[in-house]
């Protein structure tokens, strides 16, 4: 976290008070370096990971210039150009600049093309010249030949956002043409996660005399801000684990339940639905409007519950997996008829995520930190638990070799040290529920739901052009499967809360007339802050060292 505050930065007043409703204190430490240098017109390479606020970072400088420039230049024209490797970044990106410009959306005017919309739906778009266009390096190549972009006269930045999978993604050549139509001089930034040899030759390509900025920040937070957990167990009682602790409400707020296989994301979904737990799936077999949408309104608080299968990374733990638009195989789809360009745990922004809930354990140190990484972003705190069968243990292994740990007496990943025998009276509930969520059941459920997700894709495909406010009716957490779920499971007896577990758990339970996890459907922001997490109050949960 930086020093400075945000109105010592010499920015104007409209990008201080959309920043103030954004509730940001400070600038991130990224922000504070990038910001200044920035705005004396230096060209940028930041290696920043997402979370650190590297969005910013950028667009606060970006806005700042095209304000000033607006006081003296009144010519509508695409002045900012915001290379991203996938159309999620994309949204997130738009949004972020969407926010920032909220006091001068009249003076700034910014267009994401990323997406899935007709090539010629954008050019009506592009015909008012945006001053800010965002889009991969092919869509943006390609309206660049049709003249719908031109930005010789005009360009004053270039940002390639996430530039080490924008080049791994195979953009290169692209990248490369779109920068012959580009004029002489203009400023350039470079965010990239990783230092490698392509970022290496962007940097080539697209930098002069440029400022590093190489933070020492390590690949995760600190244990202050992110506290990481792991449960050793069967299999079978990873079910009634994540049962207890969400019906008991140990686990509180914006959970992410990640998993290894779409299928499991589904059996997950229709256990929890026979608890009246909702969670939503989120998973590369969904249109992609429903799974920005999804996120978008978990961002604002609609679902407490999102459950991730994250394939890609099981397909190539590098991320190159990933495929970029523009660039996909015949069909456009991978080998399994999953979309390559999904890729739930990098680059796309859940916020104010309190736990990250590894089911599974992740297929690698890289997949581990960036789940984990999905909470305890910017300033707040966040849990990130995991539960470890036995075969999974070499995983853990690997982990904490990799973050540092150094055996158990001072492991990263502490045991949390939850008592099975307390639980034990849930296990024939969640037996009983187990038993409904047959084969058949999931094949169905899966079958509806992208049914559904298609339908509701139409729905959306004017969504984020228009951004309506209103447009939040549509749902994404409904059961799939009501016909099996059991009412008489969704409440829990008072006999059945261990007597350990009864001041933590009345805290919610306790109200009367409200069920747990109400507050999902009033779109609470379910920030928790540290003190009042169960899961580090837990009596069983601290060590003695701590
Ligand atoms: P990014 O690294 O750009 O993906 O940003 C990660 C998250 O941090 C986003 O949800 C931003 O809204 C949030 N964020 C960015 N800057 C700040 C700040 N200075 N203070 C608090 N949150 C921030």
């Amino acid at each position: 976290m930086g020093s400075l505050r945000f109105h010592e930065l010499g920015l104007d007043d409209r990008l201080l008070k959309a920043i103030a409703d954004l509730g940001w204190a400070k600038p991130t430490l990224i922000q504070e370096k990038a910001i200044p240098l920035a705005m004396e017109g230096k060209d940028l390479l930041a290696r920043a990971r997402t979370g650190s606020g590297k969005t910013a970072a950028y667009a606060i400088p970006v806005i700042q210039s095209l304000l000033q420039a607006k006081m003296s230049v009144s010519e509508q024209a695409i002045r900012v150009l915001i290379l991203v490797p996938t159309k999620e970044l994309g949204q997130q990106v738009l949004q972020m600049i969407r926010q920032l410009t909220v006091y001068c959306a009249r003076d700034i005017r910014v267009a994401d093309i990323s997406g899935h919309a007709d090539i010629s739906a954008q050019r009506p778009i592009l015909m008012e010249k945006p001053d800010i266009v965002v889009g991969t390096p092919s869509r943006v190549l390609t309206h660049m030949t049709q003249q719908t972009i031109c930005v010789r006269d005009t360009l004053q930045a270039l940002v390639i956002d996430e530039a080490d999978l924008v080049f791994s993604f195979g953009f290169e050549e692209d990248l490369k043409n779109l920068l012959c139509q580009l004029p002489k001089i203009f400023q350039s930034f470079l965010m990239s996660a990783t230092f490698n040899e392509d970022v290496q030759a962007l940097k080539e390509l697209v930098l002069h005399n440029p400022v590093t900025l190489k933070l020492e920040e390590s690949q995760l937070p600190d244990s202050s801000q992110l506290t990481q957990y792991q449960i050793q167990c069967e299999e079978e009682d990873k079910f009634l684990l994540l049962y207890t602790l969400l019906k008991l409400s140990l686990i509180r707020g914006k959970t992410i339940i990640f998993v290894n296989e779409v299928e499991k994301s589904y059996r997950l979904k229709l256990f929890l639905e026979q608890f009246s737990i909702p969670a939503c799936v989120l998973n590369s077999e969904l249109p992609v409007q429903s799974r920005c949408h999804i996120i978008s309104q978990f961002n604002q608080g609609f679902y407490d519950y999102i459950i991730a299968s994250d394939e890609y990374a099981l397909a190539d733990p590098s991320a190159k997996g990933k495929r970029p638009e523009g660039k996909k195989k015949k069909g456009g789809r991978g080998e399994k008829g999953q979309d390559k360009e999904y890729g739930v745990s990098r680059g796309i922004d859940f916020q104010n995520v309190s736990t990250v809930l590894n089911f599974d354990f992740p297929q690698s140190v890289d997949s581990y930190i960036h789940r984990a990484g999905r909470t305890a972003r910017a300033n707040n705190p966040g849990v990130a638990l995991t539960f470890v069968s036995h075969p999974e243990l070499p995983l853990l292994t690997k982990v904490e070799e990799a973050l540092g740990g150094g055996g158990t007496e001072d492991c990263v990943l502490r045991p949390y040290r939850f008592r099975m025998e307390e639980v034990e009276g849930f296990r024939y509930r969640c037996r009983d529920a187990m038993r409904s969520v047959t084969k058949q059941a999931i094949k169905e459920a899966r079958l509806k739901e992208i049914k559904e997700e298609l339908l509701n894709s139409e729905k959306l495909k004017t969504y984020f052009e228009d951004n309506p406010r209103d447009f939040q009716l549509l749902r994404h957490d409904k059961p799939l499967h009501p016909a099996i779920v059991k009412p008489h499971l969704k409440n829990v007896p008072d006999y059945l809360v261990p007597p350990t577990l009864r001041s933590i758990a009345d805290l919610r339970t306790g109200r009367k007339g409200r069920r747990i996890g109400a507050s999902r459907f009033h779109g609470t922001k379910s920030k928790v802050r540290r003190g009042q997490n169960p899961l580090h109050s837990f009596k069983y949960t601290k060590s003695k060292k701590q």
